[in-house]
């Protein structure tokens, strides 16, 4: 796995990078949309915590 590219698609990470926090850990993402992304597969891979929708 590379260190430069987005966790969610997987393109080459540039200055824009977001650093998400997934399960205790934080990758870099290289839009708001993959963050969001990558926030809701991991809600929805948990087991029910608090259902925000
Ligand atoms: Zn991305």
């Amino acid at each position: 796995m590379k260190e430069n590219t987005c966790a969610a698609c997987d393109c080459e990470l540039d200055a824009t990078r977001i650093a998400v926090k997934i399960g205790g850990k934080t990758v870099e993402v290289c839009c708001e949309e993959c963050a969001e992304a990558l926030r809701e597969a991991e809600a929805a891979a948990r087991p029910i915590q608090t259902a925000d929708k």
